[in-house]
């Protein structure tokens, strides 16, 4: 049997710049794509012409680029209006689309009656009942209808969704869509549904906040003759306080970047919150494409911290290869150092600290009177060490050796005679970097 290759599509609408939500949904759509040999399509979602910009757009498509999901195609809807037209008018000939003319004012004021009823705020469907005379009176005031989709009563609406298992709607229940303004415009039900079939898409991987959408899009599909692609809609993201929040919202790219968040922290992150998977430092998402599932996927909404990120960061970041970071470091900064510096690094950026601490100067600080002596004795002793062979042992071995010292009060007024800090890269990784004249000059100046 044939097997259409897998097609996903990322659709945001270039009205903002992504967040962690849509960051995540284009993780998943890439990966499912990835897993199964298949295509990444982005779609650009513009049919809101006046609240989509092409600054947006450019956005959209760095961060994807940042985040090394490089799509397979691009599309836009703004491109496929005749398809839609076309479209428009199959659904309206067979009866599926009907002319509307309520006011927002109106149809606000029928849901509160029915609220304050208790009944559910289903749209009543008063506009099939129009008679052609009504229409007419309609266009000669310059009244034009908004559109909506006829749900077929009966049947449940049913899919296997991938995440979420069985899935069944009464379509009784629901309002029936508006697809289409009075101004011509296109609301996002409609358009989407026309493009999976034409781009042939075979998964629609989204957030679950488009459930009931999905309710009223696989009948669209059926109406265009077209069956429904395979569903998987993932649990939200939920923030800190443990409810979608304002902040979560306003996460994307450019706060992770500055936050100095590396790419494949973001994958490896939300590619496994919210599954039964373990979050592992990968920087090479290969182990994720390998292991991707939606059986792991779990109902209850995904915990986002940032916490947890920063701490994955850590662990990318002393994975980073010299010449993967060697652009965003000081200039100067060669492989060992970097090599040196990386396990103690949270972010890349912050190599530019050691590296100042290897070049120097350094900030003084305060030395305790008992360790002057032995830090004049070690700088003595650092003149006769073979600086390019191992000096830190060397340098260590000897001063044992001559002042009986072990552990901390050995190691520590080195440490900080010839770094400034308390705490660091490991001694034997750093002192060959320092010059020896200059750890000379720190040690003596330490040693008062
Ligand atoms: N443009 C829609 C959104 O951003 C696309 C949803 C979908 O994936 O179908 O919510």
């Amino acid at each position: 049997m044939m097997t259409a290759t897998t097609v996903t599509r990322f659709a945001p609408s270039p009205t903002g710049a992504l967040h962690v939500g849509n960051l995540r949904t284009a993780i998943l759509c890439w990966l499912w794509a990835r897993r199964q040999g298949g295509r990444f399509l982005l779609r650009i979602d513009d049919t809101d012409a006046a609240r989509s910009e092409e600054r947006f757009v450019e956005a959209i498509r760095a961060d994807l680029g940042w985040l090394g999901l490089a799509p397979d195609g691009e599309e836009r809807q703004s491109a496929h209006l005749a398809a839609y037209e076309a479209r428009f008018d199959v659904l309206r000939a067979s009866g599926r689309l009907y002319a509307c003319y309520e006011t927002p004012a109106e149809l606000d004021l029928r849901r509160k009656v029915l609220l304050g009823r208790g009944l559910p705020p289903v749209y009543d469907r008063a506009a099939l009942k129009l008679t052609q005379a009504d229409h007419d009176r309609f266009a000669e005031q310059g009244i034009a209808p908004h559109w909506r989709f006829r749900l077929e009563h009966g049947a449940a609406i049913e899919w296997d969704d991938r995440i979420r298992g069985a899935q069944r709607f009464d379509p009784a229940t629901m309002s029936d869509p508006v697809v289409r303004r009075a101004d011509g415009s296109w609301l996002y039900l409609l358009p989407s549904v026309i493009d999976d079939i034409d781009m042939r898409v075979t998964d629609v991987v989204r957030g679950e906040d488009h459930v009931s959408n999905t309710a009223a899009q696989v009948q669209m599909f059926e109406a265009l003759g077209a069956v429904p692609p395979a569903f998987a809609h993932a649990a939200l993201l939920t923030g800190a306080e443990g409810k979608l929040s304002k902040r979560l919202g306003s996460l994307g790219v450019e706060h992770f970047r500055a936050a100095g968040i590396e790419p494949q922290t973001i994958v490896a992150l939300l590619a496994r919150i919210g599954t039964s998977d373990p979050v592992e430092p990968f920087v090479d998402p290969a182990p994720l494409v390998e292991a991707f599932d939606f059986g792991r996927f779990g109902r209850a909404p995904a915990h986002f911290d940032e916490e947890e990120l920063a701490g994955l960061n850590a662990k990318i970041v002393h994975q980073l290869d010299y010449e993967a970071v060697r652009e965003r470091l000081p200039e100067g900064m060669a492989r060992p150092a970097w090599e040196a510096v990386r396990p103690n690094l949270t972010k890349v950026a912050d190599a530019g600290d050691w590296w100042r601490v290897i070049e120097g100067p350094i900030e003084a600080v305060a030395i305790a009177e008992e360790d002057r002596g032995y830090l004049r004795e070690a700088a003595a002793l650092a003149g006769g060490i073979d600086w390019a062979g191992d000096p830190w042992h060397a340098l260590t071995g000897a001063l044992k050796d001559a002042t009986g010292r072990k552990g901390r009060a050995l190691f520590l007024p080195l440490r900080l005679a010839l770094t400034g800090q308390p705490h660091g890269p490991d001694m034997a990784n750093l002192l060959p970097l320092i010059a020896r004249q200059e750890a000379v000059r720190r040690l003596e100046a330490a040693g008062g």
